[in-house]
């Protein structure tokens, strides 16, 4: 679904529009010129249902290059695996996650709790992926006529870092969990959600004063996205907690 120029909604799970499979997160595609790039991969229980979503907007999956992972939550990188091996796109995550999910780290990836916690069915399974690029703040991406910045967004876990898209003045932010609509957070009981991390970035982000918010859950925005993070900021700023996802 093209929701902004060179933008498509290509998944999303039952916290999202229900387009995938109901584990995924949402996952976006853009045009980059000659090739395609994507942000986060859902959770890897039907991944097929992502590459249908792929072509059904007119988007051959050779021609994406890079698969740009958020974070390394399941329902985020399950899917990433596959769809390496499938289509041979280029792995992108920050240098500290990247480790965990080479070696399928269940921990660190707080997906062995989440299970646990019935998040994901038993027969879940985590597939390791190797990371083709490891990127860290403020490290610039280059893919075709576009360049996204790196941003590192410890909070909701570690690792965690949302992709900047700047054109023609207008700022778009890929936040993966970060940051959602009405100014929520998603604080969850793993070992690595942090609230100073977490009010840290969005302070950062706030100050990017961004104009579109394109989420890990739930709606995506394309006007006055820094209202949004304003709301989260006044929140932790009152020493307050920003409403959870
Ligand atoms: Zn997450």
């Amino acid at each position: 679904m093209e929701i902004a120029h060179r933008i498509h909604l290509i998944g999303g799970g039952k916290n999202g529009m229900q387009l995938t499979h109901e584990l995924d997160c949402n996952v976006y595609a853009i045009h980059c010129g000659a090739s395609c790039v994507l942000v986060d991969a859902g959770a890897g229980v039907a991944p097929e249902r992502i590459v249908s979503r792929l072509e059904a907007d007119g988007i051959p999956p050779e021609r994406v290059s890079h698969l740009l992972l958020t974070h390394i939550h399941a329902d985020h990188a399950g899917g990433a695996a596959y769809l390496r091996d499938r289509f041979g796109w280029s792995v992108v995550a920050s240098a500290e996650a990247a480790p965990w999910l080479a070696s399928g780290d269940t921990d660190k990836s707080s997906v062995r709790q989440a299970m646990a916690a019935g998040l994901y069915p038993a027969d879940y399974r985590y597939a390791p992926c190797p990371v083709d690029i490891r990127v860290a703040d403020g490290d610039t991406l280059a893919v075709g006529e576009l360049r996204f910045r790196v941003l590192e967004t410890p909070g909701h876990a570690r690792g965690h870092v949302c992709y900047l898209l700047e054109e023609d003045g207008v700022k778009s932010l890929f936040a993966g969990d970060a940051l959602f609509a009405g100014g929520k957070i998603y604080l969850q009981h793993t070992w690595d959600c942090h609230i100073q991390d977490h009010a840290a970035s969005i302070a950062r982000l706030h100050a990017l004063r961004i104009d579109r918010l394109f989420a890990g859950h739930g709606p995506f925005l394309l006007e006055d996205a820094w209202q949004h993070a304003a709301k989260a900021h006044r929140a932790f700023e009152r020493l307050d907690l920003p409403p959870n996802l």
